[in-house]
C-alpha cells in the first residue's frame, strides 16, 4: 500500500469516541468554519499521531457521526486537532451550533495519508476545489516544514467566487514559505484581477512543468479531480503520480459496515487517499 493504513499510529481504540473540548472556532467562509479540538485525556492526547490526508470520524451526541479530514498540522501533538467543516446536513448542523468550552466526541485517525515519501525531492503540485483544500493543508505544512526536502512546489486552487476562497490570509504567508499559488473562480466580481475558469485550465498552462519530476495530489469534487487528472495525464505526468482523496457516506470508518465501498475497495480503510492507476477503471463507472 502506498501510504499508511488506518491501523498505524492509533492512541486510541477504533470504536470508542474520545472525548474532546472545543478551544477555538473560526468562521471562514458562509456555512464553513474550523474547530481547533482538544481531546480530554492528556495520555491520549500525548500519543495521538495522524498523517495529513487521514480523517476523524466526529461524534455528536444524539446527531451522529461524520468523516471530517485533519486540517492543521500534523507536526503537533495531539493537544491540538484542526478540522473545517461545511455545514450540509444533520450532523454537521449540530457541529456548527458548537461554541468554545462545548465537548464533541473523536474517534481515528482513519484512512490513507497523502504520499509526502513519494513527493521528496520532487516537484509537487496540489490541486484544490472548495473545500478540498481543507484536507491537503496538513500536506502543504509538512512540505513548508521540511522545505528544502521537496522542489518545486505549486498550490492550484479553485473556488465558486473570490469570496469563497478558503483560508485567504494563509495565502502569503505560504508563498513566502516557497509555495507558488495560483487562484481562479467560477465567478469573477469587480474587484477580482485574477483567473477565472476551473482548475485543471490552471495546469494546463502551468509554465516549466517537469512532468517525470512530478507528483499531483488533488482534492475537491469529483469531477474537479476527474479532469486534474486527465489535464495532468495530458502534460505527461504518469498516472502512477497522481493522487486523489475520494469521499463517501460512511459509518464504521474501519473497513466492515460496507457503507463506503468503492466496487472492491473501502474508501475509509484503503482510501480516502488513492493513486490514480488503482482506481481509474472505478472513476469511470457511474453511480457505483
Ligand atoms: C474521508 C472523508 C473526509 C471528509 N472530510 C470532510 C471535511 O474535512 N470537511 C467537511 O465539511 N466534510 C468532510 N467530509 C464530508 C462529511 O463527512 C459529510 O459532509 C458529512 O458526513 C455530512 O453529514 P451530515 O449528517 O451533516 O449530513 P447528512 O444529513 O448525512 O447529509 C447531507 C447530504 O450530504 C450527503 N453526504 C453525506 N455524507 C457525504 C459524504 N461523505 N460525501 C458526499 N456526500 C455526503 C448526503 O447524502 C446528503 O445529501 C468528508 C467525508 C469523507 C468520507
Amino acid at each position: 500500500m502506498n501510504s499508511p493504513s488506518s491501523s498505524t499510529n492509533r492512541a486510541c481504540h477504533p470504536w470508542v469516541a474520545q472525548v474532546a473540548v472545543v478551544t477555538e472556532v473560526r468562521q471562514e467562509i458562509e456555512s464553513v468554519a474550523t474547530y481547533r479540538l482538544r481531546l480530554r485525556d492528556a495520555e491520549i492526547a500525548r500519543q495521538y499521531r495522524f498523517q495529513p490526508g487521514q480523517f476523524n470520524m466526529l461524534y455528536v451526541p444524539g446527531c451522529g457521526e461524520s468523516a471530517i479530514s485533519h486540517s492543521g498540522p500534523s507536526e503537533n501533538d495531539g493537544h491540538d486537532l484542526w478540522h473545517t467543516v461545511r455545514f450540509v446536513g444533520r450532523v454537521t448542523d449540530s457541529i456548527a451550533k458548537l461554541n468554545v468550552g462545548d465537548h464533541l466526541g473523536v474517534r481515528g485517525p482513519f484512512g490513507t495519508a497523502w504520499p509526502l515519501e513519494a513527493c521528496k525531492q520532487r516537484d509537487v503540485v496540489v490541486m484544490s476545489g472548495g473545500l478540498g483544500l481543507a484536507p491537503l493543508r496538513p500536506m502543504l505544512y509538512a512540505l513548508m516544514a521540511k522545505r528544502s526536502e521537496f522542489g518545486r512546489v505549486v498550490l492550484l486552487h479553485g473556488a465558486r467566487t473570490p469570496e469563497t476562497i478558503l483560508y485567504p490570509e494563509e495565502l502569503s504567508q505560504w508563498q513566502a514559505q516557497g509555495i507558488e499559488v495560483e487562484l481562479t473562480v467560477d465567478r469573477a466580481d469587480g474587484e477580482w484581477a485574477g483567473n477565472v475558469g476551473v482548475v485543471p485550465l490552471l495546469l494546463d498552462r502551468l509554465p516549466d512543468l517537469r512532468p517525470a519530476q512530478t507528483e499531483v495530489v488533488t482534492c475537491g469534487p469529483e469531477i474537479m479531480m476527474h479532469f486534474s487528472a486527465i489535464s495532468a495525464l495530458k502534460r505527461g505526468i504518469p498516472e502512477t503520480s497522481i493522487w486523489l482523496s475520494m469521499e463517501r457516506n460512511m459509518q464504521c470508518a474501519a473497513g466492515l459496515c460496507g457503507h463506503c465501498q468503492w466496487g472492491p475497495l473501502f474508501v475509509c480503510k484503503d482510501g480516502p487517499v488513492f493513486r490514480y492507476d488503482r482506481i481509474r477503471t472505478l472513476l469511470k463507472v457511474r453511480d457505483l
